[in-house]
């Protein structure tokens, strides 16, 4: 990598430029359609006033940003968080682009976001806030457009407001327009636990390919959210050995393994992981590069950098979060023979369900949970192997190999449907 500095390697689009640079060129990817690939087809900045539970107006900044919709209609989630940018958003949706064909669903590329901290707000603001973000989307968004999910900050109750919004406008129930909801409201079983389950596959997938066993498997994870969370559950339940969680305000580590249930009840009780009483305290930071067989980032962007990443004793890093690593990042890791699961592989479980999700909504017929979980399963795992057969064949590693398959399909759509004129 050419010398970035600090600000520019930890830049989203600019660390997905460079990967999409280096598959175009390694797929001899013809200029023109490098051009078309390398920019969202659309960019949308809305201004959103929301009166607040003071009796003050607040304007917030909101994005949608559709990188592509070669393959299907736009998919990808919605962040709510202070440092929500365009170029983040941006990245975003490209890494969705890439992660449906990487999975070889029929969807494109989005994100969303609004700039705001979730946190601070009343439900009732961010209700008021979610329907005005969603009136102002009202012509870019819908089951054959862009569907949005959650994302960092959103979960089901933000999508039920999404689809009663979208419902109201259209006058029609259209549970389609958004995945991610309640299960009552037109959700897929499994949806909330699926990019938990899926990271939890591949995993078990690279054990297999690294000829390396379940017991003794150390493991630690990185963010106790939605992704985090699920993914410590069912790790731990197929018999994986947890033996550290870091959180953005705290870390815990305990080598005999941390009880993974417990761990949720205590956070529900308490708001945070710390105090925690069967694991020591310790840095967050230095967690990560505690020894372990499996480091699994999965909270936020450019946790592992320039500044950290020769310090890594994982022997399998699972990218959880979308965009954990940056690009300088990626040359040390490859030195270090880390095997890499890349994220738009590696987190891939959630999309896959969102998909299901919106086929049982437009069939208006509903899996059962065993039914939803097993066909995750297969995709992941087939998914796991495309990738791995196209590094060896491209003497590449992990990440470059899953852009290049990503890259090549949506390629390969985008010259056969050919350019509207
Ligand atoms: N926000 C999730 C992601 O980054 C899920 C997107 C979706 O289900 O559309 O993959």
């Amino acid at each position: 990598m050419p010398n970035l500095t600090l600000e520019q390697e930890m830049n989203p689009w600019l660390a997905q430029e460079a990967r999409f640079d280096i598959a175009a060129q390694k797929l001899n990817l013809d200029p023109g359609i490098t051009k078309v690939l390398r920019l969202p087809v659309r960019e949308i900045t809305v201004y959103i006033p929301v009166g607040m539970d003071d009796g003050s107006i607040e304007v917030f900044t909101g994005y949608r940003v559709q990188h592509s919709i070669a393959r299907g209609p736009g998919k990808g989630g919605v962040r709510y968080s202070p440092s929500v940018s365009l170029d983040e958003v941006r990245a975003l949706a490209s890494w969705m682009t890439w992660k449906c064909a990487v999975v070889n669903i029929p969807f494109g590329g989005a994100k969303g976001g609004i700039v705001c901290d979730p946190g601070k707000m009343s439900q009732a603001e961010l209700e008021r806030m979610t329907r005005r973000y969603t009136a102002e989307l009202m012509e870019f968004i819908g089951p054959e457009k862009d569907v949005p999910a959650p994302d960092m900050g959103t979960g089901e109750q933000t999508m039920a407001w999404i689809m009663d919004t979208y419902s109201m406008h259209t006058r029609q129930t259209c549970t389609a327009v958004v995945t991610g909801k309640p299960v009552n409201l037109g959700g897929s079983r499994g949806r909330r636990e699926a990019t938990g389950r899926g990271i939890s596959v591949v995993c078990d997938e690279a054990l297999k390919h690294l000829g390396l066993s379940i017991d003794n498997c150390r493991v630690i994870v990185q963010g106790f959210g939605n992704v985090g969370s699920n993914a410590a559950r069912i790790l731990a339940a197929k018999g994986y050995r947890i033996v550290g969680i870091a959180e953005y305000d705290g870390g815990l580590y305990n080598a005999n393994g941390i009880d993974i249930s417990a761990l949720a009840e205590h956070r529900k009780q308490a708001g945070t992981v710390n105090g925690f009483r069967d694991a020591e305290a310790t840095d967050k930071d230095e967690l990560l590069t505690r020894a372990c067989e499996i480091l699994i980032p999965a909270a936020t962007e450019n946790v592992i950098t320039s500044r950290n990443a020769d310090r890594l004793r994982c022997r399998i890093l699972c990218e959880g979060a979308n965009g954990p690593t940056t690009t300088v990042a990626d040359d040390i890791l490859a030195d270090k023979h880390i095997f890499v699961i890349p994220d738009i592989l590696a987190n891939a479980g959630g999309v896959t369900t969102s998909y299901f999700e919106w086929v049982q909504d437009r069939m208006g017929y509903f899996w059962t949970e065993d039914e939803v979980n097993q066909r995750l399963d297969r995709i992941m795992t087939d998914s796991f192997r495309d990738v791995l057969a196209y590094a060896k064949t491209h003497g590449v590693h992990n990440r470059i190999a899953a852009y290049m398959l990503a890259v090549d399909r949506v390629a390969y759509t985008t010259r056969q449907r050919g350019m509207y004129a």
